[in-house]
């Protein structure tokens, strides 16, 4: 197995570089249960898991790989990435979603849906689409709430794009009893382009691999992975700088210090979104944790059994995921000639949309157990370190000639 060869510039790579959220929370699992007595030692272990051994054979003969191509393995192997054969969610899982915290929220998200149908005019025919449905919580509890919506309803074909397999099984109990036609896609690129459509994406943004690149003295160089002196796996530098990157970053980074990080996503799918939806007409909304403004920093993080890992150990066991550039987002979909609104807080979207109207019907009726969904309310829609209130943002991309939506003020 050869070394990484660019072993001098990975210290580099972490000088000078500032956190955007020094306490992060992302997927809320800061909330969720402790990690049991005994997991700090056992993480120290080393234990080689299947896809490491996989990532480091790569490594061997192709060389060094780019964060975003470790990443894209981590999550997305077909058989060792973290979401191939696990369902990471709820109090007991590695972190815990919206959707899975209350009905509230799906809810709310189906009624939006039935409202941007409305402004378009009720088609007859319109695909729900949604990205990456975990459980299948969000939708079902979307397609429960618009039986107030008869006419949109009838006209519905829901459309899910889900890589795991684990996850597709619970997505098809969850969906049972629908009453409304369902189809599993492994990518966008496979949701038929025809008809009107309403695109849903929670937290699958935040998954979608990030590029890590960090100024040098000789310029913008891309933050690989490879294997270190000492054998483990190690974070460096590619050894030439990337042509003309500064033309690429955001205006507002023009002036980045020596060390500093920023990450990008490809812009392909949110441009394929806003495509579709100027073509055929419809919206799509997307809810994540991020920045509203692009920003320098670090946030590739890692996330097993409810507390923080180091982002190369153990990969595919542990949860990786960035923050979102909503500004980014924004661009590329307005660049593709879609109408953008937002982002917003969730606290704000969610507001707007009545979550304290429906916690407090919720709470009449569940006696007992309305303590419950006052902690789900402020758990969804406040600040600080236990709240996705500020933390998650609410993007909406549309057809340009859609008029208003609600929760965008
Ligand atoms: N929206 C859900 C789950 C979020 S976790 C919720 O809010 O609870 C991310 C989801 O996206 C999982 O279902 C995961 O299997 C799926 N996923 C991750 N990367 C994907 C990809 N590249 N293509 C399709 N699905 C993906």
């Amino acid at each position: 197995m050869r070394s990484i060869g660019y072993g001098a510039s990975s210290d580099a790579s972490r000088v000078g570089v500032k956190l955007i959220h020094p306490t992060p929370a992302a997927r809320n699992m800061l909330a969720a249960d402790p990690p049991p007595p005994g997991e700090g030692e056992e993480r120290s272990d080393f234990r080689m898991t299947p896809l490491e051994a996989e990532i480091r054979r790569i490594i061997a003969v192709d060389g060094p790989i780019p964060v975003a191509q470790f990443m894209a393995l981590a999550l997305g192997h077909p058989v060792h990435g973290y979401y191939a054969a696990r369902d990471p969610f709820g109090a007991r899982g590695d972190f815990i979603t919206a959707p899975e915290i209350s009905q509230m929220f799906g809810e709310l998200i189906g009624l939006w849906a039935a409202a941007a149908w409305n402004e378009m005019g009720c088609p007859g025919r319109i695909r729900l689409v949604e990205l990456g449905p975990g459980r299948g919580t969000l939708i079902a509890d979307a397609l429960r709430a618009v039986k107030v919506a008869p006419d949109f309803r009838e006209a519905l074909a829901v459309d899910l794009v889900e890589t795991s397999p684990v996850l597709r099984q619970r997505q098809q109990t969850a969906l049972a009893h629908c009453g409304v036609p369902v189809s599993w896609h492994a990518s966008l690129a496979d949701v038929p382009e025809k008809d009107p459509l309403i695109v849903i994406a929670n937290e699958f943004f935040d998954a979608l691999p990030v590029h890590q690149v960090v100024r040098a003295e000789s310029g913008w160089h891309e933050r690989m992975v490879g294997i270190g002196d000492d054998e483990k796996l190690v974070l460096a530098l590619h050894p030439d700088p990337i042509l003309n990157f500064p033309a690429m970053l955001p205006a507002n980074l023009g002036t980045a210090p020596i060390g500093a990080i920023f990450e990008w996503r490809s812009d392909a799918l949110v441009t394929d979104i806003a495509g579709r939806l100027v073509e055929h007409g419809g919206a799509a909304l997307i809810v994540d944790y991020g920045h509203a403004g692009s920003a320098l920093g670090e946030t590739l993080q890692a996330v097993g059994s409810h507390s923080f890992a180091d982002v190369l150990e153990r990969p595919g066991e542990v949860d990786l995921s960035a923050h979102v550039d909503f500004a980014a987002l924004g661009n590329a979909a307005m660049r593709a000639g879609a109408r953008v609104l937002g982002p917003v807080t969730q606290r704000q979207f969610l507001r707007e949309l009545g979550i304290e109207t429906r916690a407090a019907m919720l709470e009449t009726a569940a006696g007992a157990r309305a303590a419950e969904i006052d902690a789900a309310l402020a758990r969804l829609t406040e600040a600080g370190p236990r709240g996705m209130g500020e933390l998650f943002k609410v993007l909406a991309l549309a057809d340009p000639k859609l008029g208003a939506l609600p929760g965008f003020g």
